[in-house]
C-alpha cells in the first residue's frame, strides 16, 4: 500500500515556481529520501505532505486520502513531524515541551508523561528531563525535537534534515534511532543534503534539483545505473 502519493505537484510562491510537476509514491514501511541541494524544493514538498501548505496544482494523498479540511485532522493524528528548526518552547523544561506538544493530539496528561519518559530514555535524555531547554546543547535540542515528533506514536514520520549541523556522534545516534523506528514498521520520509545519510537509511531516494525530481531509485540501482557512487551521481545530476 502507498502511504503518500503526489501527482504532478506544482507550487508557486508568487511568480516563482518552487515545485515543477513532481510525482512520486511512498510505500508503507519504506524509508524514502528527498535528496537535493539548497532550494531544491524539499521542505516545500515535506510541508505539503503534512498539510501545512497546499499545492498550486496537482494532487497529494496521504493514507489514501486527499488533504482537504475534512480529512486533515484525522491524517495529522497519524503523522509525526520533525521540522528543520528546533522550534522548542524556550520557557519550558525538556519534559514540559513534550507534554505540551502531546496536547495537540489530545493525549491525556498521565499517558503523555509516560510516553515522554519512554521517549527520553529512547534517546538517553532522561537525566535532562527537568532542565530548561535553553541549557541543552545543539545535539540535545535536536534529539528532543526528534522525540517530540514521536509523541503520538505516528505511522508516518516526516524528518526534515534530521542531522544537519550535528557532530558525527550525535548524527550516528539519530541514525541508529531512525533505523530502530524503520524496523518497527514506521514509514519514514526524510530530506537530507548528506549522500551517506540517504544511502545508509533509505530504501529509495528521489534526487531533486530546482523544483524537479530527476530520478527515483534504490541507492544500489542509482550507483549501478550511473556507474559510480551516489555522491558522484548526485553531483553530476545537480550540476549548475
Ligand atoms: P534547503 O535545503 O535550503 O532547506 P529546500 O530544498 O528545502 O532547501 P525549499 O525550502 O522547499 O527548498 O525552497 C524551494 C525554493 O522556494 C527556494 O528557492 C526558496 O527560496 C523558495 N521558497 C520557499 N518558501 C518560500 C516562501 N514562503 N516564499 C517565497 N519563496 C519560498
Amino acid at each position: 500500500m502507498d502511504i503518500v502519493t503526489g501527482k504532478n505537484l506544482i507550487k508557486y510562491y508568487k511568480s516563482f515556481k518552487a515545485l515543477d510537476s513532481v510525482s512520486f509514491f511512498i510505500r508503507q514501511g519504506e524509508c524514502f529520501s528527498f535528496l537535493g541541494s539548497n532550494g531544491a524544493g524539499k521542505t516545500t514538498l515535506m510541508s505539503m505532505i503534512y498539510g501545512f501548505i497546499s499545492p498550486s496544482s496537482g494532487e497529494i494523498k496521504v493514507f489514501g486520502k486527499s488533504l482537504n479540511k475534512k480529512n486533515l485532522p484525522e491524517i495529522k493524528q497519524k503523522i509525526g513531524v520533525i521540522p528543520q528548526d528546533n522550534n522548542l518552547d524556550p520557557d519550558l523544561s525538556v519534559l514540559e515541551n513534550l507534554i505540551v506538544y502531546a496536547r495537540y493530539f489530545n493525549i491525556r496528561k498521565k499517558e503523555a508523561i509516560e510516553r515522554a519518559k519512554e521517549l527520553l530514555n529512547f534517546v538517553s535524555l532522561q537525566e535532562w528531563s527537568d532542565m530548561n531547554v535553553r541549557k541543552l546543547s545543539g545535539g540535545m535540542k535536536r534529539k528532543l525535537t526528534f522525540i517530540r515528533g514521536l509523541i503520538n506514536d505516528p505511522e508516518l514520520l516526516i524528518l526534515d534534515e534530521p542531522t544537519t549541523g550535528l557532530d558525527p556522534r550525535s548524527r550516528k545516534q539519530i541514525w541508529d534511532r531512525i533505523e530502530i523506528l524503520k524496523h518497527s514498521g514506521k514509514t519514514i520520509v526524510l530530506t537530507t543534503h548528506y549522500m551517506e545519510e540517504a544511502e545508509k537509511l533509505c530504501d529509495r531516494i528521489a534526487i531533486m534539483n530546482k523544483g524537479q525530481i530527476l530520478v527515483i531509485d534504490t541507492p544500489e540501482n542509482l550507483s549501478f545505473k550511473f556507474s559510480g557512487n551516489l555522491e558522484k551521481v548526485y553531483l553530476n545530476m545537480t550540476e549548475e
